[in-house]
């Protein structure tokens, strides 16, 4: 089976801004796919609400778009019914770190085979600009917030380390390429696999075009299986690293309670 990228994007035109972070990562995902090689109806893509959260109506396989934080939720239900099914969950960083926080952590605890993608553009972009748990404590153009939030921001690969996740990985919307091979690996790891992603606002927060020029290659490109060294590298990254922090074999939920998982395919590794 040859599959293309292109055969997993749907008819529907994206409506997101031009210029918007969450573009790259849709064409990741859909690179992922093809290079997975799963067919579109073994796919199902779940997301909350928000910008990003539209995602699953641009790619042509099952999906569902459902309600402020409730991707976790929804998708682990989904896998633990459907295991057969490639399930991964989507959705923004006030969507996946502020209403459905609690989801995220217990996401991380229960490890269901899964990917989840957090587009992390440190705004709430659909609701037009405010701050959210991942904003700079003093970014100052939130619609809320004109003198900033005060709030120390969420670090969210540190979360995933601490709740329990066993794949942690930062990627960038600028580099899809890359991006596309984090996902991949993601997908075949047999558990939570939690990709962090830092995908511009171009139209609340334009000053993040400089992410370009910030992100960087991890220190240590080749991720550990310590969690002590994974929180320390993720700790002394300065937030733009791009790269697997943490790979770490446990049972995944079916396996831990011994009923029968999907079998994660072996693949070779990624090479665009
Ligand atoms: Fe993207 Fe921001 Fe526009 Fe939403 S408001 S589509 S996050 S650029
Ligand atoms: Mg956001």
């Amino acid at each position: 089976m040859t599959l293309k990228a292109k055969q997993y994007k749907s008819d529907t035109k994206p409506i997101w801004c031009p210029g918007c972070g969450h573009y790259g990562i849709l064409n990741a995902i859909t690179k992922a796919f093809a290079a997975a090689e799963i067919a579109p109806e073994s796919v199902a893509v779940m997301s909350g609400i928000g910008c990003s959260s539209r995602l699953p109506a641009y790619v042509n396989s099952y999906g569902f778009h459902g309600v402020h934080g409730r991707a976790l939720p929804m998708a682990t239900g989904l896998k633990l019914a459907r295991p057969d099914l490639s399930v991964v969950a989507v959705g923004g960083d006030g969507d996946g770190l502020s209403i459905g926080g609690n989801h995220f952590l217990h996401a991380c605890r229960r490890n269901v085979d899964m990917v989840y993608i957090l587009m992390d553009n440190q705004v709430y972009g659909m609701t037009k600009g405010q701050a959210s748990p991942t904003s700079p404590a003093h970014w100052e153009r939130g619609k809320l917030t004109p003198h900033g939030s005060g709030l120390s921001p969420f670090q969210p690969c540190a979360l995933a380390l601490a709740a329990g996740a066993g794949f942690i990985a930062r990627g960038y919307g600028g580099d899809p390429n890359g991006l596309a091979r984090m996902i991949y690996d993601g997908i075949n790891y047999s558990g939570f696999a939690f990709v962090h992603v830092l995908s511009q606002c171009i139209t609340f927060v334009p000053e993040q075009t400089d992410w370009k020029d910030k992100v960087h290659i991890l220190d240590q490109p080749t991720a550990c299986d310590d969690a002590v060294e994974a929180a320390r590298r993720i700790h002394a990254d300065d937030g733009f690293g791009k790269g697997v922090f943490y790979i770490s074999e446990r049972p995944c939920a079916a396996e831990a309670v011994g009923a029968d998982s999907h079998p994660v395919q072996a693949r070779e590794p990624l090479m665009v």
